[in-house]
């Protein structure tokens, strides 16, 4: 069937290795009427979860067929480095090996720039409003990206450069995956009734706050901006939507599950009208959420050898087995199984990927607290 978009390729440079080469992303672009929001999503960001280029991949298979309103950008790969930093047969890549921070944590906060724009452009109406806070936020990123080199560290060089792509766009979609995970959906308190239209069950709500992370990055200034006119009296609804869409789990790509993990944001994306398709509804399915602050860390009582017992992504009552962790060395001496449960009720979410563990290692991550969204 022949496509009815053109998709766009551009590479973009993101940096320079020491070999003096380039690093770059491919930064694919589908152009849409203009009516409706449009669209960033990137894959990829930590090294080791890679099933957001496959996601991408079936998004671009599907969408070169659909009629579009809104530009939609997808950008595979969107650290270089990361994917690319092996350790025996394993990938990291969730730190820079250099500094040791997280490459979902070196994004720009922008709330410096927020009173300054109030004073001077608060007179606007809401649509020139939009516009001119969304050049500004540009601006802003690219001015830093051309400003002195010797500014900016690696990571930050990058993070930067997929600032400036998601900034243009309305809704802003990064996705990850857990180490061994289900799927669940980090998701502004603002944009809960979104939620629904993706087919993902367990959503953990965040208020507003910065860490550094690209959905913060996005949806933080606009958030701010709503709430400071809201103070002043005036409704402007928080313009940009930003999520960070955690897949399942790392180390894996599996095409079919990537092919409903794109109908699932096809979902999003047709409430939305950024695509036109009466195609791609919401599965029926009982959704979960969690406030941040109840989204617990497990870890491991003990060091040793770990059995993960805990359904992920079910509720589990309090009492359940998580784990067994077996300390062969006191088979003589001792019990050397050792039953873990929780104590309270949860939904496992994600949990560490390799069977041995120090004493402190994050063992699980719970949502506690949950409720029916
Ligand atoms: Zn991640």
């Amino acid at each position: 069937m022949k496509p009815l978009n053109t998709i766009v390729q551009e590479n973009r440079v993101v940096g320079e290795i020491a070999n003096g080469l380039p690093l770059t992303i491919p930064v694919y672009r589908l152009k849409g009427s203009g009516t409706g929001p449009s669209v960033y999503i990137q894959a990829n960001m930590h090294g080791a979860e890679v099933q957001g280029n496959a996601v991408i991949y079936q998004l671009l298979e599907l969408l070169k067929h659909l009629p579009l309103n809104g530009d939609i950008t997808l950008v595979p790969y969107a650290n270089p480095i990361g994917c690319n930093q092996k350790s025996g047969e394993f990938t990291l890549g969730r730190f820079d090996p250099i500094t040791g921070t997280n490459w979902n944590r070196m994004y720009h906060d922008h709330t410096d720039l927020l009173d300054d724009f109030l004073l001077n452009h608060s007179h606007l109406d809401d649509s020139a409003l939009k516009s001119r806070f969304k050049r500004l936020l540009i601006e802003q990123s690219q001015k830093r990206l051309d400003g002195p080199a010797n500014h900016l560290t690696t990571g930050k060089r990058i993070a930067l450069n997929l600032q400036r792509l998601a900034h243009e766009a309305d809704i802003v979609l990064d996705l990850h995956t857990g180490p061994i995970s289900t799927k669940h959906l980090y998701c502004p308190l603002y944009a809960q009734e979104s939620a629904r239209y993706f087919d993902i069950q367990n959503v953990l709500l965040i208020p507003e706050g910065f860490g550094g992370a690209m959905d913060e990055a996005c949806f933080c200034p606009w958030w701010q901006l709503s709430s400071a006119l809201q103070a002043k009296g005036r409704d402007f609804d928080v313009a940009v939507e930003a999520f960070t869409v955690e897949l399942g789990s790392q180390e894996k790509i599996d095409l079919r599950e990537a092919k409903d993990d794109a109908r699932g944001i096809l979902s999003y994306l047709a409430h939305k009208e950024v695509i036109v398709s009466s195609e791609f509804k919401p599965r029926k399915m009982k959704r979960f959420g969690c406030y941040l602050k109840d989204y617990e860390a497990f870890y491991a009582p003990m060091g040793g050898m770990v059995e993960y017992t805990a359904p992920l992504g079910e509720p589990i009552p309090a009492g359940t087995t998580i784990a067994h962790i077996l300390r062969m060395e006191r088979y003589l001496s001792e019990q050397p199984l050792n039953v873990i449960s929780i104590d309270k009720p949860a939904i496992p979410i994600l949990h560490f990927a390799s069977a041995s563990v120090n004493q402190g290692t994050e063992l699980y991550k719970f949502f506690t607290n949950y409720f029916e969204l």
